[in-house]
């Protein structure tokens, strides 16, 4: 007899497990039983700011208004990410990683062109308004644009510990979730294997057919329970501590930035975050190439540097292992947020990770345990790939550069450290621009035109280019309707903080 999957078990309440049962519940609806249980002992990690576009669909998809992120969640918009002194250190050295696509993208090789020409403009500017919008302090979208929807592309800055309760609270109320708030102290396991039930500190068992390892960095299920090994990368991307601090702005009505703007330091880098009510600001560091009074000094250097107003408390220390789960699927359980796996929050890779597992939990879900295992396949798989996509593109932002001075970034640089699948491309690469085909799966977290921000806002050339050039007059054309489109832009939208504030007062006009 097959056995139907009915009755979900979410260990864990964070940022992984709402938004995995919130997927699960509005795509699902009264099918499945889903129930999340928090700890009341457990704080959640109280990180996690920076997200990514897909973040825009995931709430619409489990159908939390936009206007309601704002006013609940202190969202402000992100357009992408600034890279300040990654490239050499000096003054001038400074990128944008922005969120929209090059305009013609599909259309024509708009880097070989660029790079045919000499290169002189910075590739992200050429090819995107966006850049420039960000630089102008503009809102990516206008006060008629309805929720949701975007004139340049965007994803969002916003209090993670907020965010967890408007999840919390619209999982409850409007999708039928059931919370237990319990400590989980045991696995009990069938004699196939499978879990069985998770043994709570009040409530005793609670039994189900799948459980979801949303515990975060305990990973109590997938890494305690089933010991899944874990694949370290810490001989690739070094860091291992945050110091996070909250800074408020000196003037109330300051402008808020429209990117997460990344620092580079002697021995790690600095996040700076800007949210309606305040800024969220973090270093994080390799503990082998620096010590945590050092690491202290430079957060502090930089928020005097930045303008950071009055007595701050003490930067709160947070210290995770670099590197992810061998399998994210094992048995009737799934991995999801930080118990699967986490690697520094560059480019926000970590929620976004949350939002495709739990997007693909639900739209590939297995309607009987007897099928569990092919679903199980697939996912890892598909994982296993997502994960040694971001860990090269992360480590991207590091080899390129040219800092010295410190063993860090000497370090980045030793072939040892740089994984087989980059090294080869960047060899491709200098004589062709990044393109789809090194990106052959659907649903790349990073598109090939991220790649190409990242490699040519690095200071990457390419010589000797190979391949057609029929599209240098089509090209050309495509930087000149960007140039035209920016100065459009600039005139046409509100400046980002006048525009959340209309938000948080007036809404958006619905989809
Ligand atoms: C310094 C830092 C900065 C980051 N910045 C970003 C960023 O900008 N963008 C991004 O995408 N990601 C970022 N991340 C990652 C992001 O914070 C996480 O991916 C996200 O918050 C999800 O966390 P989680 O839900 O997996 O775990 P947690 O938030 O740790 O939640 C774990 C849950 O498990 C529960 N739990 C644990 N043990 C038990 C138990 N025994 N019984 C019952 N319940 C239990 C807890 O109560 C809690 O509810 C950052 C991470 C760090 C460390």
């Amino acid at each position: 007899m097959s056995s139907i999957v009915r009755d979900i078990v979410i260990a864990g309440g964070g940022t992984a497990g709402w938004l995995t049962a919130g997927v699960l519940a509005a795509d699902h609806g009264e099918r499945l039983r889903i129930r999340v249980i928090e700890s009341p002992d457990v704080a959640t990690i109280g990180v996690g700011e920076g997200t990514w576009p897909t973040m825009r669909d995931t709430l619409r998809r489990i159908g939390i208004a936009e206007s309601t992120l704002f006013r609940e969640c202190d969202a402000a918009f992100k357009q992408g990410s600034r890279f300040d002194g990654w490239r050499d250190g000096s003054a001038q050295d400074r990128y944008f990683h922005p969120f929209s696509l090059p305009h013609g993208y599909l259309d024509a090789d708009l880097a070989a062109v660029w790079l045919d020409g000499g290169a002189e403009r910075p590739f992200a500017e050429t090819v995107t308004p966006q850049v420039a919008v960000c630089r102008h302090g503009k809102a990516p979208k206008q006060a008629a644009t309805p929720e949701y929807a975007a004139v340049v592309n965007y994803a969002y800055h916003l209090d993670a510990v907020k965010l967890g309760t408007l999840l919390r609270e619209h999982c409850i109320q409007s999708l039928g979730v059931e919370h237990i708030a319990d400590h989980i102290e045991g696995v009990e396991s069938r004699d196939d294997g499978d879990i069985a039930a998770l043994r709570l500190r009040e409530r005793g068992r609670v039994t189900g057919d799948l459980f979801v390892d949303c515990t975060g960095l305990r990973s109590l299920l997938l890494g305690q329970h089933f010991e899944v090994p874990f694949i370290g990368q810490r001989d690739v991307l070094f860091n291992d501590r945050a110091l996070a601090l909250q800074v408020p702005y000196a003037d109330a009505s300051a402008e808020i930035a429209s990117q997460t703007i990344s620092t580079a330091q002697d021995s790690g880098w600095i996040w700076d975050i800007g949210l309606p009510t305040r800024r969220g600001i973090g270093h994080v560091y390799s503990s082998a190439h620096t010590s945590d009074a050092e690491a202290e000094a430079a957060l502090a250097r930089y928020v005097a540097a930045s303008g950071g107003a009055g007595e701050l408390p003490a930067a709160r220390q947070i210290r995770f292992e670099p590197g992810y789960r061998a399998r994210f699927w094992e048995r009737n359980c799934v991995g999801i947020g930080l118990a699967a796996g986490f690697i520094e929050p560059l480019e926000a890779s970590a929620i976004v990770l949350i939002e495709l597992s739990a997007a693909l939990l639900s739209e590939d879900f297995p309607a009987f345990r007897q099928d569990m295992h092919i679903v199980a396949r697939r996912f890892n798989d598909t994982f296993a790939y997502r994960w040694r996509r971001v860990i090269d593109f992360l480590k991207l932002h590091y080899v390129l550069s040219q800092r010295t001075g410190s063993a860090y970034w000497r370090d980045h640089r030793a072939d040892a450290s740089v994984p087989t699948e980059l090294r080869e491309l960047l060899r491709l690469w200098r004589y062709r621009a990044p393109s789809q085909r090194d990106f052959p799966r659907g649903e790349e977290i990073f598109p090939s035109a991220s790649w190409q921000y990242i490699l040519y806002g690095m200071g990457f050339r390419a010589e000797n280019l190979v391949g057609r050039r029929e599209s240098s007059g089509k090209s050309l054309g495509f930087f000149a309707e960007t140039e035209r489109a920016t100065r459009r832009l600039l005139d046409a939208l509100p400046g980002n903080r006048a525009l959340i504030d209309h938000i948080r007062a007036r809404g958006l006009p619905p989809i």
